[in-house]
């Protein structure tokens, strides 16, 4: 029953985000959990909270990460 408590706690270390880059300030916007935002509300978010970026014809790109790499 250890073992499953292992298990549970890698899981949890290997959360998977996307990363919101623009290329154009060279700076990471925001990232959200894969868990909880889906490709369709990040592409949502990107028009509404950073459509500053989009509006300014500035480059946005999308990195899925793990949070257990860095
Ligand atoms: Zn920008």
């Amino acid at each position: 029953m250890s073992k499953h408590k292992i298990v549970e706690s890698m899981s949890i270390n290997l959360v998977e985000f996307r990363e919101i880059y623009c290329n154009d300030c060279k700076k990471m916007l925001a990232r959200y959990n894969v868990k909880y935002y889906s490709e369709d509300m990040i592409a949502e978010l990107i028009q509404t909270i950073h459509v500053v970026h989009t509006r300014g014809g500035h480059h946005i790109k999308i990195h899925k990460k793990k949070s257990g790499n860095s």
